[in-house]
């Protein structure tokens, strides 16, 4: 019979195989080490399509059951990424529990990357939050399945520049879709956050002869691009108050949400950034109806990920470019199915990733 103590943990078992059920998750994996302190979860969503790749986030969890909660959301997250994009992967995800400030070193990384190792390439590690390219050497250093490291040691680099790319290729498309061509010339968009990917995507836009105003909490780097560019700023919450043509939420996620969406006066919403929707289903219904066209953001921003695919073979920024190219077909697929089966885009592009899988999936392919 079980005492106190062990029931206690058979129930907490219980619990996370219920939680696997709820989405679906292949296995999980949690990490123990008592000489480094390492305390992590490796969630591997879905393998149909290839091994599942996803980044590593470090991250001052509150309780166990947050991180947990947060590295199968974002494991799942990555299948349905992986799958619009069309790329032989799965999803996966890993966080590390604790303060990167305290806990990272080199010991805790490699002792991580055994545990990455032990699971034989079923799980393929990335940067995420917290992690950089130096971390990644580390894990490198235990095992090879690993993308995301240093450009001198076959590594990709910054990817930025490819998911600025696939940002502008799929504002194409929707304007094709929204005004049946797809120049952007003479086109008022309004670009917030310019970091890596905003300032690469406004490289894009002005080329093309779009007109940008910008708006960013740094200031100083607001002022650097604007120079660069010559693009108008504007402060922080008045963007969405602009008579533009185009958003493009390019910081944080949940931009689209109630307050934004009885301001904007644009046709288009295509950025960079994660999770736009405040409430994907309240506010993807609401961008349907006020006859605004939502490109989904993990299909616009999948550019990351087709550069660290590109590693797996021996990194070629080319072949990632010419990769990501796929977007525009992709997001114009989306909006077919959204108009044929008057749902919103965001579902659209769901069911589009769901069907690639099943689909593939009675083919059995085999990858590891
Ligand atoms: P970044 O950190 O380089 O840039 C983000 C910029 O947004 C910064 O300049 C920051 O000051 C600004 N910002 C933050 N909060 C803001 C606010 N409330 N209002 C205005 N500006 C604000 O990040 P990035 O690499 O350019 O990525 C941008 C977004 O795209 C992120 O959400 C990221 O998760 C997503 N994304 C990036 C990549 C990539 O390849 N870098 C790939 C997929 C998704």
């Amino acid at each position: 019979m079980l005492n106190v103590k062990e029931n206690k943990v058979a129930s907490d078992t219980v619990s996370v195989i219920a939680r696997m059920l709820a989405y679906n998750h292949e296995q999980v994996l949690f990490c123990n080490d008592k000489d480094t302190g390492l305390k992590a979860i490796i969630a591997i969503h879905n393998t149909i399509l290839g091994p599942a790749l996803g980044g590593t986030r470090m991250w001052n969890y509150a309780t166990e059951e947050e991180a947990l909660n947060d590295v199968l959301r974002l494991s799942r997250g990555m299948t349905y990424k992986a799958a619009a994009a069309g790329l032989n992967l799965g999803g996966g995800k890993a966080v590390i529990i604790g303060d990167p400030a305290k806990i990272k070193n080199e010991a805790l990384l490699r002792r991580f990357g055994k545990f990455v190792n032990s699971l034989g390439g079923k799980y393929i590690t990335a940067e995420d939050v917290a992690m950089n390219s130096k971390d990644m050497e580390y894990i490198h250093m235990e095992t090879k399945y690993v993308t995301g490291i240093p450009e001198l040691l076959g590594g990709s680099g910054d990817p930025s520049p490819v998911t600025a790319y696939g940002v502008y290729l799929s504002m194409k498309a929707a304007a094709k879709e929204q005004w049946g061509s797809d120049s952007l010339k003479g086109k008022k968009i309004a670009v917030q956050g310019v970091g890596h990917v905003g300032e690469n995507l406004i490289k894009h836009l002005i080329q093309e002869g779009a007109r940008i105003w910008i708006t960013d909490i740094n200031k100083e780097r607001m002022k650097a691009v604007a120079k660069e560019f010559g693009t108008e700023v504007v402060d922080g919450e008045k963007l969405v108050d602009l008579d533009i043509d185009i958003y493009a939420p390019c910081a944080l996620g949940a931009t689209i949400n109630d307050d934004s969406l009885a301001r904007l006066k644009c046709l288009i919403i295509c950025g960079a950034a994660n999770n736009q929707l405040a409430d994907e289903k309240i506010h993807g219904e609401v961008v349907m109806k006020k006859g605004i066209l939502y490109t989904p953001d993990f299909v616009v921003n999948a550019g990351g990920l087709i550069n660290v695919y590109n590693e797996l073979q021996g990194y070629n920024r080319e072949r990632a470019m010419k990769q990501a190219e796929g977007i525009y077909d992709t997001v114009a697929k989306i909006f077919q199915i959204s108009k044929t089966e008057n749902i919103p885009t965001y579902i659209a592009a769901n069911r589009m990733a769901e069907q690639r899988i099943a689909a593939l999936g009675k083919v059995k392919l085999s990858h590891c």
